[in-house]
């Protein structure tokens, strides 16, 4: 049986718009949610980024405005803007868009964000906050591959997880996640022997690694749920081969637009897997929409308040 397709958009969906009705009551309370991105120079890829996040500020009612210092900003600059939008009380949340240009210190800009207003869930602080299960704001992308367990009725407690990347932004807060969620959880990354073998014990398979299709059907046990967190852009002919041959909506795309996208997890896997996410339309569209839902929450922390809705 072909494996259940995990719709992103559609939860994305579900998400932006409790988020859309919180900050209309946080709104009529004169709270409306703030947040401040601060994107750095003219990296293309970033600067499409954060015109998705303005954007999705503006459909689900959130204030927001972009700070653009120039690609020669030094460490002093932006540590002077973090500060000022720490200090100011209508920002709830404040997202630095990385990378950094070199001459930057991006750890110690990091640190200096409000840890209230980390909506990006980085900070040390917020990581702590995790680890011991105590109320802080976390990544997005982990907390939004939550959210699509969660509605979508995919059960963790006591299941096995394996997460394969260890990254500080997608596989070590994933697996902080699933380990509080009661999962038992495996983490693998680039020094893990038997990575196949270890991947087919999980019920729940995780793979943020950045390695186009690596994770074939020799690594994914039948009926298993498969989430693929990776992005990769093909372009050549012969990789587009090795992971759509035969996939007429794929071959008109990739004729169109010169590239397609494929994540870590081969297209084959969806023939055994129980549930699996696709690329794109999986877990891309969660990331955004747990930004929203993160700013309101920081503003409800920050500020204190309790707001009811509907
Ligand atoms: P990183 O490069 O920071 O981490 C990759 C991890 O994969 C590392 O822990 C690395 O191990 C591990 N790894 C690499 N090669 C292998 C291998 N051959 N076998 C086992 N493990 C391996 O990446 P990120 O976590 O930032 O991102 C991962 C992917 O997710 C990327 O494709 C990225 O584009 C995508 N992404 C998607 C998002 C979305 O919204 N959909 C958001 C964020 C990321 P080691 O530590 O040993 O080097």
């Amino acid at each position: 049986m072909p494996a259940t397709i995990l719709d992103g958009n559609k939860i994305a969906a579900e998400i932006r718009a409790e988020v859309a009705a919180e900050a209309k009551a946080l709104a009529e309370a004169g709270m409306r949610p703030g947040l401040a991105v601060v994107l750095v120079g003219h990296n293309p890829a970033s600067e499409i980024y954060v015109r998705g996040k303005v954007k999705s500020c503006e459909e689900v009612g959130i204030y927001s405005e972009k700070h653009t210092p120039p690609e020669t900003v030094t460490t002093a600059d932006l540590l002077a803007l973090v500060d000022d939008l720490n200090r100011r009380d209508e920002i709830d949340g404040i997202l630095v868009q990385l990378p950094l240009p070199r001459q930057v210190d991006s750890k110690k800009v990091l640190l200096a964000v409000d840890p209230a207003k980390d909506v990006d869930g980085f900070h040390p602080m917020n990581v702590g906050f995790l680890s011991t299960q105590r109320p802080g704001l976390v990544p997005c992308t982990p907390g939004g591959i939550m959210e699509m367990l969660r509605r979508s009725n995919i059960a963790v407690a006591g299941q096995d997880a394996v997460v394969v990347g260890r990254s500080d932004i997608v596989g070590k807060p994933m697996a902080m996640l699933l380990l509080n969620a009661n999962a038992t959880v495996t983490v693998c990354h680039s020094k893990t022997r038997d990575l196949p073998g270890v991947c087919r014990r999980a019920d729940i398979l995780v793979a943020a690694i950045g390695r186009a299709g690596m994770i074939t059907r020799d690594f994914v046990r039948s009926g298993a749920t498969v989430i693929d967190v990776g992005m990769n852009k093909i372009t050549d002919r012969t990789d587009f081969e090795r992971y759509f041959k035969g996939n007429e909506k794929r071959e008109q795309a990739f004729a169109k637009n010169g590239s397609t996208l494929v994540g870590d997890v081969h297209p084959e896997v969806a023939e055994i897997a129980g549930a699996i996410t696709p690329v794109p339309g999986g877990v891309g569209p969660l990331t955004i929409a747990m930004l929203m839902s993160n700013t309101v929450r920081a503003a409800k922390l920050r500020r204190g308040a309790t707001v009811s809705v509907g």
